[in-house]
């Protein structure tokens, strides 16, 4: 296989679908040489099979908004690959969903869930429903609405969404009372990240931000360094950015930067506990503004509007927002401000060019697929739990957790390493992802 002739293939079946075509990209010019190496893949078309999702549903979703007046969306849900598993993965309510951005999401959810060690396999869905102002009552009854369509699609050994971008435990249950209803069972099965008394994983919503610090921090311990007393900058104050600040701060870093769509908060004395509890407070409100943290903590919190978190200066950046949120000036500034490590913790977070420049310069990188793989781990957990109709510890959980995160870090080492001995940990996650994914899809046939 050539990289080159599929993607001109692919570029031409689906002009400007470009999340989905970057992402396509960056998988197979990691995997071109292993791939090349084994003809039977090529017999059974394993790429050309693995770049096209199962099935996509689209529906519409309308709902009544608080004036009355009735509203419209579109609702996906992409199966991407079931070779190891059901499909799993999230659910992102964001204005700029489209087929292309759940597409990438779902092909990458493929790669990234056969890392975890777990059996589950790649999907994703959402609605191009905006959240930004919506009342808590718009919230369900969209929630209930999207769910209405999709219930069918889903199940516990079939298909398990959970949250992503704009979905979190309110909406997660939501979604799942609505589902109970239609199913007329309690089948907690069939969604992940619910709330910790009917069926959630205790660690649930931390886990994806703890998982990228665990990761962070056995990238730093490979290379001589240790997480306490560094400076981490993180865009985002979301449920992701905010597990990620608690686990930098337990592991004795200093947060000096969070962000958001309007601006950057920077906090030269790092970030507090009574900080950090604010964060999902801010996320609740549907205001989508970091301005809120340094209107309620002026003196500590300092906001520029405009400004990205990669402006602050820090030693490592954790990218924990949106796709392609640090681009290749942000990732010279950054440089040019002593950054010497980038762990990608949003999916795909970092532009091509950014992250060839962190390669090329002296700074440390690792994918999201890797970095943030803690978060659906943690899912199938919860699934496990769900299927024994048992509930662990919050311990128990951050073992398994803290295991799985070591065990994906040395796949990317075992992977990833290069001659001369350094570790291209993008070609280590993606060459991982694909051999597990790749060797089921041979022994399950040409189906
Ligand atoms: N949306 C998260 C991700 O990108 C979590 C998915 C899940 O828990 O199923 O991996």
């Amino acid at each position: 296989m050539k990289t080159k002739d599929i993607m001109a293939r692919l570029q031409a079946k689906y002009p400007g679908e470009n999340e989905y075509l970057q992402a396509v990209q960056e998988v197979l010019e990691s995997i071109e040489e292993i791939y090349n190496q084994h003809p039977e893949f090529e017999n059974a078309k394993i790429v050309e099979r693995m770049v096209e999702p199962d099935r996509i549903f689209t529906f519409r979703v309308t709902w009544v908004d608080d004036r009355g007046e009735v509203q419209t969306n579109l609702g996906y849900r992409v199966q991407f690959n079931s070779a190891i598993g059901p499909y799993k993965g999230g659910l992102r309510f964001h204005r700029a969903v489209t087929p292309s951005m759940l597409k990438f999401l779902g092909f990458e959810q493929t790669f990234k869930n056969a890392l975890t060690t777990l059996p589950m396999g790649g999907a994703k869905g959402g609605s191009d429903f905006d959240p930004k102002g919506k009342s808590d009552g718009e919230i369900m009854r969209f929630c209930q609405a999207f769910m209405y369509e999709l219930w069918q699609c889903i199940g516990p050994d079939q298909d398990i969404p959970a949250g992503d971008v704009g979905v979190g435990g309110r909406e997660i249950g939501y979604m799942y009372g609505m589902y109970k209803k239609l199913a007329r069972e309690y089948n907690t099965g069939v969604l992940t990240g619910k709330g910790a008394t009917w069926g959630g994983s205790i660690l649930r919503p931390e886990a994806t931000g703890f998982g990228a610090l665990y990761f962070t921090q056995q990238l730093l311990h490979k290379h001589g360094q240790d997480i306490a007393g560094k400076r981490i900058a993180i865009s985002g104050f979301g449920n992701v950015a905010w597990g990620a600040c608690k686990k930098a701060v337990e592991l004795g870093a200093k947060v000096v930067a969070i962000s958001g769509p309007d601006g950057v908060c920077e906090i030269p004395d790092g970030i507090t506990a009574e900080m950090i509890d604010y964060m999902p407070v801010m996320r609740l409100s549907n205001r989508d503004k970091v301005q809120d943290m340094a209107d309620k903590f002026p003196g500590q919190a300092k906001f520029t509007a405009g400004k990205k978190a990669w402006s602050v200066k820090c030693d490592i950046a954790l990218p924990c927002a949106f796709q392609n949120e640090l681009s290749e000036a942000d990732a010279k500034e950054l440089k040019a401000n002593g950054t010497w490590c980038c762990c990608e913790v949003s999916n795909m977070g970092c532009q091509p060019e950014a992250i060839h420049y962190f390669q090329h310069n002296g700074v440390y990188f690792a994918p999201g697929k890797a970095v943030n793989a803690g978060g659906v781990a943690t899912s199938g957990l919860e699934m496990t739990q769900n299927a024994e109709h048992i509930s662990w510890s919050g311990k128990e959980v951050d073992e398994k957790l803290h295991f799985i995160m070591e065990s994906i870090h040395a796949q990317c080492v075992k992977y990833g390493t290069q001659p001369d001995g350094s570790v291209d940990y993008v070609k280590g996650a993606n060459i991982a992802g694909f051999m597990k994914v790749a060797t089921a899809m041979l022994e399950q046939g040409i189906v």
